[in-house]
């Protein structure tokens, strides 16, 4: 009898398995899809699954493991797995690679990639970023478009729920406290990151930089390799990246390790230093009249606006002026984490958005206040001077303003380019 499949969560990875499933020959009428948030599912609320005979389910990234509805969905019998073993099942001797970590997952996975799409055109680069792995097992199916490498990045909850993957080589890139309200502890987090580690055929690469990765090395099994930009043998190479900040030259450093590994062309492994980075993320927007623009509207949390804040003060001169745009929406953050900047004098602070004097008040860091982006951008294209650096790493959301973080990105960068004209 043909197993009922029940597709919880039908963001962008629900959608990409449910494809694969029915283009895999399951009949339509055997792939349910269930989401409480989204009336576009068939059911929207958990006991219509139990109504259901006992099949599988297809666990979002989204969805607690841990919950009470599916542990309960568990217990009636019920198989779980996830969009990303569905297409394990297609691959055949294609090398993969995984990539983890709290941050740098999506740099580095970009990076191999660039050196990878040119020793393979039909590379697959995503996972967690950019396009669900069950795309490329569609495009194996509909298209018989097959790639020699897959590089997949990989977030902690991805990891829980891919028992069929096996991967040929794999990284961690760093390890921070992050998603606390899904893990018990930090160790718990931290050890899931490490399952990388049994997942992995030849080698699980390491960034040494990050202090908590170093030690929770012993608890990674199989075969691993610390490496960092400054230890590198490669460090020439590694500086001719255009990325900004000494944390992408770790990353890269990672990046290049795997690449030397997979035994990629001296071309490809050149790609990667041509990477100017992901939008949106220490996003160089250009160099407008002596003055060097830098788009990170990603950023957060506290933790990535001090790492841009560092990267952006390596590109400004200690006579010359930072001008760092911080505000957007609060999500109750620690902004006193913030006060430490306040050692750096070249850095001249620009507060904005619905949460600008709260990030001004509990920063205590001084500055110029105002309501919108965008007067506060304006506000410095009136005061700038020669080789003065911009940065927006806001901090808060984008939500105050704008619909998300791309968009208010894309208006910075709009900005900056009518500066132009
Ligand atoms: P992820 O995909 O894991 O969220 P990204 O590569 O998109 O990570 O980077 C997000 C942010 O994380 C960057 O803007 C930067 O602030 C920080 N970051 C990236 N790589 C590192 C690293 N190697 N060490 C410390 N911080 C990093």
């Amino acid at each position: 009898m043909q197993t009922t499949f029940v597709i919880i969560g039908i963001g962008k990875s629900g959608t990409a398995a449910k494809n694969l499933l029915l283009a895999g020959g399951t009949p339509s009428d055997s792939v349910f899809s269930f989401d409480e948030k989204n009336p576009a599912a068939q059911f929207t609320q958990w006991d219509q699954i139990q109504a259901l005979p006992v099949g599988t389910l297809v666990v979002s990234p989204g969805v607690s493991l841990a919950s009470s509805q599916i542990t309960a969905l568990k217990a009636k019998g019920w198989k779980i797995t996830s969009e990303i073993n569905l297409a394990c099942a297609y691959l055949t001797d294609e090398v993969v690679i995984g990539i983890t970590g709290s941050v740098g997952k999506s740099t580095v996975t970009s990076l191999l990639g660039e050196a990878l799409m040119i020793d393979d055109p039909n590379a697959f680069v995503g996972g967690n970023l950019g396009t669900p792995f069950a795309e490329y097992a569609l495009q194996l199916i509909t298209k018989k478009k097959k790639a020699k490498y897959i590089v997949l990045e990989l977030s902690s909850y991805q990891l829980e729920n891919c028992a069929d993957l096996k991967l040929d080589y794999s990284a961690i890139t760093f390890l921070s406290s992050n998603h606390l309200e899904r893990y018990p502890s930090l160790d718990s987090y931290y050890l899931t990151k490490c399952e990388i580690g049994k997942k992995t055929k030849n080698i699980c690469v390491l960034n040494e930089s990050s202090k908590d990765l170093v030690q929770y090395r012993t608890r990674i099994a199989g075969k691993t390799e610390l490496v960092s930009y400054q230890k590198s043998n490669d460090k020439a190479f590694i500086e001719k990246s255009q990325l900004i900040g000494e944390h992408n030259l770790d990353n890269l450093a990672v990046a290049l390790r795997l690449a030397k590994y997979l035994k990629l062309s001296p071309q490809a492994l050149e790609a990667m230093t041509q990477f100017k980075g992901l939008s949106h993320r220490l996003e160089t927007v250009g160099v407008i009249n002596g003055n060097l623009y830098i788009n990170d509207s990603k950023a957060t949390s506290m933790d990535s606006v001090l790492v841009a804040t560092q990267a952006a003060l390596t590109k400004t001169a200690k006579t010359k002026t930072l001008f760092l745009l911080l505000g957007g929406k609060d999500k109750n953050l620690p902004w006193y984490e913030l006060n430490q900047l306040s050692q750096h004098a070249n850095i001249s602070f620009i507060f904005f958005g619905q949460c600008g004097e709260v990030a001004q008040l509990r920063s205590q860091l001084v500055g110029a206040l105002y309501t919108k982006l965008g007067d506060a951008v304006k506000s410095i294209f009136k005061n700038i001077q020669p080789d003065d650096v911009v940065l927006l790493s806001p901090g808060g959301t984008s939500l105050d303003e704008f619909k998300n973080f791309e968009e208010r990105g894309n208006y910075f960068k709009d900005l900056v380019s009518q500066k132009i004209k």
